[in-house]
Formats: C-alpha cells, sequence, structure tokens
C-alpha cells in the first residue's frame, strides 16, 4: 500500500442510531464534494455525510461488515507495520478497511496501534467507537440524542435544536462554548458509548511520555534525523512533489530537506505581509534545496480581515493561537490550483521547548511537561485549516513516533552548547546552509508581524495599550460565537465591526 496523493475523506459528519434515516447534511467549512455513506448493521445502521477531494474514492473512507463498520477521515502512516500483524495476504483497500481488519483483532485497543491523522467513527454490536489520534489532530466532536451517536470533524455542523440534550455521560466532557450538547473527543482517546444505554467511557491510547532518555549525542542526533526521515517519507504524495510551507526558520527548513530526499523532488512556498516577512531566509533554504519556490505577499489589511476564516476554520476561540494560524489560512487561501499535500514544520517547539529560552534545564523540562500535557482542544493542527480551500497539510514533528522520541529526550539534548532546539540543530546540520542551522527561532505571528499589527488595529480603534490581549481575546471570542456557534459564513462576518464593537464595549467599561 503506498500512500495516495490525498486521503479518501477529509472530514465527516455521521450519525449512528438504533433506528435508520436520512444522512445528516451541514455546512462543512472543509471545501470538497460530498459522499452520502449509508449502512445498516444488525444492531445499528449509520448514515454519513463525508467530504472529501475531488479526486479520491471516497467510498474507501467508509468500510463494513454484518456486525462492524468504520468511518475514517484523514491517514493512517504507519500502514505497513499495521499489515505486518494482520493475516498474511490481507490486503484492505483503504485506511477503514485496515482499521476494521485490526477492530476485529484488538477491538477498542486497535487505536493503540495506529500512527495517523485522523478521526474515526467505529460501529460494533451496540457500541460506537469514536476515536482521535495520538494528538488529536483531526478534531471530532460528538452530540448524543436519544439512540443517536452524531459525531463530526467540525463542531459547527453538530448545531442542535433545542430538544438537544445538554450534559455527556461523562464527568469531564470537554463542552464546546455556545454549541448546547456538542463535545470535543480529547486527542489520543476512544470514546466508547453504548448507544440504547447512552453510557460512555474514555480509554486513553496516548500519552506523551514522562520518563526521559539519556543518549551520546551522536545517537541522539542520527535517532532525531531517521525519525523525521521516516515521517516525512511517510507524508510525500506518491509519484507527486510534496508542497512545503517554509519561513526558512530550522523547523520547516528541517522538513523540507527531508521531503526532498524522500520525493526526490520538493515545491516550497513563503507568505509575508507588507509589514514583515522571511523571504530572504526561506530563499536560501530553496535555492540550497533546488525547490521550486514561490512567495505570496498578503497586504495587512487583508490578512487581518481573514480573521472571521481562521476562527471558522480551527473552531479555536483562543487569541494566542490564532494569531499562530492566521497567516498560515491566508497563505492556504491564497494558493490557488489543483489541491496539494502540504507538509509543515508546525509544532517542533512544543516537545523541543522551542519558545524557552532557558538555560536552566528544570525550567526547559517544565516548559515541555507543561506544553505537552495542556496542547489539547486548541486544534493548532487541523486540518480543516488548509481544507477550506480543498488542500491536505501533514505536520511531521507531530507523527506519533517523532513525538515520542523529541519529547523523551532528556532537556540537554534540547539545549545544548548555547544553542536552542540543539538536537534537530545538529541532526539536520548536514542537509541544510549552516546560516539555516544557526538561525534564531522567529514565530510566524513574529514573522509575518500578525500580533504587532492585531495589536495596532486594536489601539487605532481606541483600545488602551494595557486591554489589548483582553481586547483580542474578546474579538475572537465574539468571531467564534458568529462563524462555529452560530454557523455563519465567515465572508458575512467583518473584522473591522467585531473589533469596533468590542474596543466600543471596552470604552463604555472604562467609562
Ligand atoms: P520554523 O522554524 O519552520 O519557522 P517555527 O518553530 O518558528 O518553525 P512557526 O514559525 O510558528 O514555527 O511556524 C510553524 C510552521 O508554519 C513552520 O514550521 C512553517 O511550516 C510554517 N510557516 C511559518 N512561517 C511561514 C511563512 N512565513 N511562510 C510559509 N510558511 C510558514
Ligand atoms: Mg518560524
Amino acid at each position: 500500500m503506498t500512500a495516495p496523493v490525498l486521503p479518501a475523506a477529509f472530514g465527516f459528519l455521521a450519525s449512528a442510531r438504533t433506528g435508520g434515516g436520512p444522512a445528516p447534511d451541514a455546512a462543512f467549512a472543509t471545501r470538497g464534494d460530498r459522499t452520502v455513506i449509508g449502512a445498516r448493521l444488525r444492531r445499528q445502521s449509520l448514515a454519513a455525510t463525508l467530504v472529501h477531494p475531488p479526486e479520491s474514492i471516497p467510498e474507501t473512507a467508509h468500510a463494513q461488515d454484518a456486525d462492524t463498520a468504520v468511518l475514517v477521515a484523514g491517514e493512517l502512516y504507519n500502514r505497513a507495520e499495521l499489515l505486518s500483524v494482520l493475516p498474511a495476504g490481507t490486503a484492505p483497500e483503504g485506511d477503514a478497511q485496515l482499521l476494521l481488519e485490526l477492530l476485529h483483532r484488538y477491538g477498542p485497543h486497535a487505536f493503540r496501534l495506529v500512527n495517523g491523522r485522523f478521526a474515526a467513527l467505529a460501529q460494533t454490536g451496540d457500541r460506537v467507537l469514536l476515536a482521535t489520534d495520538h494528538a488529536g489532530s483531526v478534531p471530532l466532536y460528538v452530540r448524543l440524542a436519544p439512540g443517536e451517536v452524531n459525531a463530526a470533524t467540525e463542531a459547527k455542523t453538530l448545531a442542535g435544536d433545542a430538544t438537544t440534550p445538554r450534559g455527556f455521560p461523562l464527568a469531564d466532557a470537554r463542552r464546546v462554548p455556545g454549541l448546547t450538547g456538542v463535545y470535543q473527543v480529547p486527542a489520543g482517546t476512544v470514546l466508547d458509548i453504548g448507544l440504547e444505554s447512552g453510557t460512555a467511557e474514555a480509554h486513553r491510547t496516548w500519552t506523551p511520555p514522562l520518563a526521559r532518555r539519556v543518549l551520546p549525542e551522536r545517537e541522539a542526533v542520527d535517532a532525531v534525523r531517521t525519525a523525521l526521515q521516516r515521517a516525512c517519507a511517510a507524508r510525500v504524495p506518491a509519484g507527486g512533489t510534496p508542497l512545503v510551507v517554509l519561513s526558512g526558520g530550522i523547523d520547516s527548513s528541517g522538513v523540507a530537506a527531508c521531503a526532498h530526499r524522500a520525493a526526490g523532488a520538493l515545491d516550497t512556498v513563503s507568505m509575508g505581509t507588507d509589514t514583515a516577512d522571511e523571504f530572504p531566509e526561506a530563499r536560501t533554504v530553496a535555492e540550497h534545496l533546488g525547490s521550486r519556490h514561490r512567495e505570496i505577499t498578503v497586504p495587512t489589511e487583508d490578512l487581518l480581515a481573514q480573521l472571521p476564516y481562521a476562527v471558522w476554520a480551527s473552531e479555536s476561540a483562543d487569541p494566542d493561537i490564532i494569531e499562530y494560524l492566521l497567516p498560515l489560512v491566508a497563505l492556504y487561501r491564497a494558493l490557488d490550483g489543483p489541491p496539494r499535500r502540504i507538509l509543515t514544520g508546525y509544532g517542533a517547539d512544543i516537545p523541543l521547548a522551542g519558545m524557552h529560552r532557558e538555560d536552566r534545564l528544570p525550567d526547559l523540562d517544565t516548559a515541555v511537561a507543561y506544553d505537552m500535557a495542556t496542547f489539547d482542544g486548541l486544534n493548532e493542527m487541523s486540518p480543516v485549516l488548509s481544507a477550506v480551500t480543498g488542500h491536505w497539510t501533514t505536520h511531521p514533528y507531530w507523527d506519533r513516533d517523532v513525538l515520542d522520541l523529541l519529547v523523551s529526550l532528556e532537556a540537554g539534548l534540547k539545549r545544548r552548547h548555547g544553542r536552542d532546539k540543539w538536537v534537530l540543530r545538529e541532526a539536520m546540520a548536514g542537509a541544510l546552509p549552516a546560516e539555516t542551522v544557526l538561525r534564531p527561532k522567529l514565530g510566524v505571528h513574529e514573522g509575518s508581524g500578525t500580533t504587532s499589527s492585531f495589536s495596532a488595529l486594536l489601539v487605532a480603534h481606541g483600545v488602551a495599550e494595557p486591554s489589548v490581549h483582553k481586547a483580542k481575546q474578546r474579538v475572537v471570542r465574539e468571531l467564534f460565537g458568529r462563524t462555529v456557534a452560530a454557523g455563519r459564513h465567515p465572508s458575512g462576518v467583518s473584522t473591522a465591526e467585531v473589533v469596533r464593537s468590542v474596543a466600543d464595549g471596552l470604552a463604555r467599561g472604562a467609562a
């Protein structure tokens, strides 16, 4: 089995029911064709709408036999490994079929074996399993109704009516603000729901490692290089050219080098604004690797006008996260042409504590432990960010094996010889220009001027400096209310108007 150019399905809205009924449909932020899937099992039925790239074979996102059915959005990366535990000669037609075979062998524990970027719904007997990948990188939401489990990869598609039950039969279930009865499935979890009983249990399939490995420098560096190369090789399109979103920082440049090595060809693209860009740094890497490179400049005014799109796509109400995601959403929206498979350098800083410059190792490891304990639910890696224009993204640093390795390295390998992310920089030293390897970190929200221009917009509307963060929080919350909770299309939501009303509200509060 080789990786298809794009997954069979990007997302779904599905209803598992004791009775029958039509497939639910709703407005996804994800762009793509729709295919309706229906299935009748012994004790329940499935009615679902898949959203998928025009060229995919959506039927392979679904598999079933008499008593079990699987629906999957996204893709698996350790297919060969998974196949090796199944009887010789098993030749599944797609990831759903592969998961179905694994479910027969391992039950719900099947999901512990998987290294992927996916959200899945599995029905077996009278139970419904909702599974996320280790990182929850494809968000998955659920709403229960009597005799019915509704699940979707976008919360907005689960908006209920007045009869929607409010609660969820699980003590610490994560509510989605503004969407009554809608809950998010945690990362690395199988939610096991009894369709008739309405009970639910959560089983973890992955947790961040707590132990730290002590390795000789060379061994650690080689292990990181090997793991990243494998993760990139599993993510490049079979017979196609991968596209890397490139800042010229060590993280995306490392991915670019590995993707180029795996695919033999590479496209890269960088975004900047009229106030800031990292174009020279990215060009250095593109020239070194010989990639076909493109630069896209988004005027700052256009960038900020796209805030409603960033919130609508990510379904995140966290203003800091939105500042990281906005420039990328603007970049993906500017990428015209056919749907692409895109690799990013997103997330390397979390296991490597790249955002923390402390020389004290206890502080560094505290940061790693904290960030690994709090990433869940932020939707930073949601595929919807690029799927709004039909593109599929994947993040090699959050490959399960890469992540397990990076998190578990002792802090002194992350900060060494006075350099941050030392082990990664050293691993990539042979493949990239020295100036790239040595380049200090610059976040995309800084490199594109997003943080400062969002602040400037608020200040221009009369928000006092000390209230700027609070104002950002309110703006993002209001945008979340309109585009996610109320389900309005972002083209009809104006950043300027929301900023004005938040600024006025703050001014009234201060008076
Ligand atoms: P990097 O070292 O690659 O810059 P980083 O740790 O600094 O990564 P961010 O800058 O926050 O992290 O960006 C996360 C990812 O988003 C990058 O790895 C890259 O894939 C993409 N990205 C960031 N900035 C740009 C940009 N200006 N143009 C294109 N892609 C970008
Ligand atoms: Mg950067």
